[in-house]
């Protein structure tokens, strides 16, 4: 517990702390946002650095004329024309309107259903595949090039941003800033940085760790450690925090108020009765669908703590292995049968979830069907299909905490839209047939398939005739 206000009396006290916003630390990551003008403009990430005000995303207007318009803010579809321009949406004109510049890049969508960009809530972007040997693992350079590959396979699914939480080395941060300059074809990242967690807590099960510390996991032991293990993680560049069991209470604790402060949601990965510490914390998002009880689901939906259940990897791991064995960090018994009671309990108390793949290992290979796999699963959780898209476009943006500027098609918001053939939001199988992906303004894909602008050649500055000077290189 924190500094107490003065003149707040006991009962208030308890009501605060069991209802409302806690006195110790920041309740909220976005406490912090209460500081900056509204009219600021800031990085299009949850960290909110004031920008300098210039115009961003590519020149010019494209135009999405005449598709079936699927917003994502629970209105139901309607015919219409997308206006973009530069790197976010314009209008949306009605079906047979023409309001647009007559250089516009038109393209016609009619028959197609158009969407705010996807987004996949749990990412690893650069985890080793079964066949990598262990020296390229560790391998900087192959893990940028195995993000790049899964990356690309993520935006020909029409998904436009990822929630990365925990990759290894520097590989998200650097690919995050190559899209926002796009000289990437890859989803925004929004990364965690490393995944934090305890001695032998989950990813560092049995390592020694002295000799050998998994890249994308921080092991730190102690509150203090802890709190230092958030710091790094912000000062990399972190969007989000991730954390994962096991840890004491007073660990957990310490991650959520540093993280809070800095302005950064916390997701954990957790099981039991981790998760019911997790939330008494003040985790913003539980990832997985672990055992838990009645009274954390209940605790989860008083306090608004939201949830990314993925159910797919499980459905991958008991379908290939068997069942999930050899886990220290998993010493519980669940199935997939169990992890979609998981779901349905979460969804009967209105916790707010949102659509996460956490492909390991090669199945990003499976893409696009592990994605709408998830979505199936909340469909038969007892969501309709449009609420399950709205999961996977708007809430993702909320778990994001992006939802000003993502998630739904609507005036002002960045330009994050694909288009698919069909009409996904009465038959979930349409997701697979992608025809249009913009990210950020950007034509990214086309046709299906990722396309890379030309390189336009720069011209080289003038000579210079400047006697007695030699090049020098600096
Ligand atoms: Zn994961």
């Amino acid at each position: 517990m924190g500094k107490m206000r003065p003149g707040v009396g006991i009962v208030g006290l308890l009501f605060v702390c069991l209802f409302g916003p806690c006195l110790a630390g920041q309740e909220r990551a976005q406490d912090r946002r209460k500081w900056l003008d509204p009219k600021t403009e800031t990085s299009d990430d949850p960290r909110r650095v004031p920008m300098r005000p210039e115009p961003r995303g590519p020149e010019g207007v494209i135009v999405l004329r005449g598709g079936r318009i699927f917003d994502g803010t629970g209105a139901p579809v309607r015919e219409g024309t997308l206006v973009i321009r530069r790197n976010k949406i314009e209008k949306i004109l009605p079906a047979g309107a023409a309001d647009w510049p007559k250089d516009a890049l038109v393209i016609e969508v009619s028959g197609k259903t158009v969407l705010p960009g996807l987004i996949d809530a749990h990412t690893h972007i650069d985890y080793a595949e079964t066949e990598t040997a262990a020296f390229l693992d560790i391998s900087e350079a192959d893990a940028m090039l195995r993000a790049l590959e899964r990356a690309r396979f993520f935006l020909e699914c029409g998904i436009t941003s990822i929630r990365d939480v925990g990759s290894l080395h520097d590989v998200p941060f650097r690919l995050k800033e190559w899209v926002s300059q796009n000289r990437a074809a890859a989803p925004r990242v929004f990364p965690a940085g490393a995944f934090i967690t305890s001695t032998g807590g989950h990813g560092a099960e049995g390592v020694d760790p002295d000799i050998l510390v998994p890249k994308s996991t921080r092991l730190a032991e102690g509150p203090d450690q802890w709190r230092q293990a958030v710091r790094e993680q912000f000062n990399r560049g972190a969007d989000l925090i991730k954390v994962g069991s096991h840890f004491s209470r007073e660990e957990v604790k310490a991650a959520v108020e540093e993280a809070h402060a800095l302005g950064l949601k916390v997701g954990c990965d957790a099981e039991t009765f981790y998760i019911q510490w997790a939330v008494e914390a003040g985790v913003d998002v539980i990832e997985h669908p672990l055992p838990r009880t009645d009274e954390t689901i209940q605790l989860m939906a008083r306090k608004g703590t939201e949830a990314v259940p993925t159910l797919i990897p499980y459905a991958y791991i008991f379908d290939q292995w068997g069942g999930y064995f050899g886990s220290t960090s998993r010493r519980f018994t669940f199935s997939k049968e169990a992890n979609l009671e998981v779901l349905r309990r979460m969804k009967q108390a209105g916790i707010k979830m949102g659509i996460g793949t956490d492909l390991v290992i090669d199945w990003f290979r499976y893409l696009p069907q592990p994605y709408i796999r998830e979505l199936k699963y909340f469909v038969e959780a007892g969501y309709t299909i449009p609420e399950a898209l709205t999961a996977a476009t708007k809430t993702n943006s909320e778990i994001l905490d992006m939802s000003d500027k993502l998630g739904t098609l609507e005036p002002g918001k960045l330009a994050d839209v694909a288009v698919f053939e069909g009409r996904p939001d009465l038959n979930l199988d349409d997701l697979a047939k992608v025809e249009v992906v913009i990210r950020d303004g950007y034509l990214v894909v086309k046709g299906g398939q990722v396309v890379v602008p030309r390189h336009i050649p720069v011209v080289p500055p003038e000579p210079k005739e400047k006697k007695g000077k030699t090049f020098q290189r600096q």
